[in-house]
């Protein structure tokens, strides 16, 4: 039999005294029949929930996020206004919990005052390069996000560091492990929270890998394959010049290859192995490389083969093969389109499964995990550390390739010894 809604009278209303019908005695139509308990939901705990309106057989639809009021989130501060900020991470703000943007710092004035416009940030907190140190005086501003060309990211963290400010900074962390060693002391004696931005390690889908190659279901990994490539175009940008970027392809998109091989397994590598390779005769790469093809071996015998290119079509798969199956995550490092595979015996049948996870944007997790670890006094789950450990570890591939030998490497004692407590995105 199909539902009905019981017919909505001024007498049967007065007779059921029922709590959905008598909200509809204060509703927009007394003609209409009122809403239900299940389509207007409560307030449980401070946030909205509503009962499952689906069946059974389909998974529930996610509660409403329930973020806090806009004076109660931590205050960032986006120094850099180039395309990360204005395409990904400002606009993931509007879907943060905890954070929220309240100043900004540029070089072009006009670009600066048109976007603080555009996100309700005060013409008073907009700042210069040259006067961002006035920042200190800012008190809504809590915590500085440094998202400049890789080559300034040191100075800016020293600075919002004495500013004292807590920092977040973009990936790789820096230009070398000296200037990222100085960096994390530099936060220590400031007392300030340094996070970097590994936005992969907050990303749902690399999450589940992560939880599912430790949950041991799957017996040991044996390999993980890691690719990260895509083209470039003109020569005339900050990525070509090592003193902005420190390196090619390697520190720009390979990092992520060699940083989800450490998350998934949460050891450290104790031989690498590289080979780099850069077109004859083109420009771009005179500076930096284009090509990388690495090895790292971790002490529990699993390998990981990694592959980056600024020289090839866009590609950002991750695949683990294990003893009891293979996990395939498909644009694992990508910003969007996710698609997580995982194979495994069934009987006398092969099962591969898609698994679909909600869909959340990785940028606006990162943020709020940050702003979370400010409100709660906590150690983020990517502090300077994690980025300290990925340039030594680029080190060790430059210096292999340089040589076309393996380097060995010490082994480290502790697990996730790089690593704050995983982050709560529930
Ligand atoms: P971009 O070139 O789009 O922006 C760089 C900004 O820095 C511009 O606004 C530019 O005007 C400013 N700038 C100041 N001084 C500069 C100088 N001397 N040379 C060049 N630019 C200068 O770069 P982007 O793609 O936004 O990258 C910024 C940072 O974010 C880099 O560290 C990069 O590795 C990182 N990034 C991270 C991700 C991610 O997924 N987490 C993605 C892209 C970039």
């Amino acid at each position: 039999m199909p539902f009905e809604f019981p017919r909505l009278t001024r007498r049967g209303l007065i007779a059921t005294g029922s709590a959905g019908l008598l909200t509809a005695a204060a509703g927009p139509s007394l003609a209409m029949p009122g809403p239900s308990p299940v389509d207007t939901g409560s307030v449980q705990g401070g946030r909205v929930t509503f009962p499952n309106w689906r069946g059974e057989a389909d998974r529930p639809s996610a509660p409403p996020p329930a973020p806090l009021p806009p004076s109660e989130r931590v205050g960032f501060a986006i120094v850099g206004l180039g395309r990360l900020s204005l395409e990904e991470l400002l606009p993931a703000f509007g879907e943060c919990k905890r954070a929220r943007p309240v100043a900004l710092v540029s070089g072009s004035p006009e670009k600066a005052a048109l976007v603080a416009a555009q996100h309700g940030i005060k013409p008073s907190s907009v700042y210069s390069y040259a006067d961002f140190d006035r920042i200190a005086e800012n008190p809504e501003v809590r915590v500085v996000y440094v998202v400049l060309p890789n080559g300034l990211h040191r100075e800016y963290v020293l600075r919002a560091a004495k500013a004292g400010k807590h920092v977040m900074c973009e990936k790789p962390m820096a230009n070398n492990s000296a200037e990222a060693r100085e960096m994390t002391a530099a936060c220590d004696a400031a007392g300030v929270k340094l996070m970097i931005a590994y936005r992969c390690q907050y990303e749902p889908n690399n999450r589940e890998v992560i939880r599912l190659v430790r949950s041991g279901a799957m017996g040991a990994p044996r390999f993980i394959e890691a690719t990260n490539t895509q083209t470039m175009g003109t020569g005339d940008q900050w990525r070509f010049r090592k003193a902005l970027a420190g390196g090619g392809a390697l520190p720009d998109i390979g990092l992520y290859c060699l940083n989800t091989a450490r998350a998934i397994l949460g050891e450290e590598p104790v031989e690498v192995f590289a080979r780099v390779f850069n077109p004859d005769g083109d420009p771009r790469y005179r500076e930096v490389e284009e090509t990388v093809s690495f090895m790292l071996r971790f002490p529990s015998g699993t390998i990981a083969n990694c592959a980056t290119s600024y020289g090839a079509h866009e590609s950002k798969d991750l695949r683990v093969r294990l003893e009891k199956g293979w996990i395939n995550l498909e644009n694992a490092f990508a910003y969007e389109g996710q698609r997580l595979r995982v194979a495994h015996r069934e009987g006398k049948n092969e099962a591969v499964e898609t698994i679909r996870l909600s869909q959340e944007n990785q940028f606006a997790l990162e943020i709020d995990h940050m702003a979370s670890c400010v409100a709660q006094n906590r150690t983020p789950h990517t502090p300077g550390q994690e980025g300290v450990q990925d340039h030594l570890l680029m080190e060790a591939l430059y210096k292999s390739a340089e040589t076309g030998a393996p380097v060995a490497l010490a082994p480290t004692p502790a697990r996730d010894a790089t690593r704050g407590p995983a982050p709560d995105q529930s």
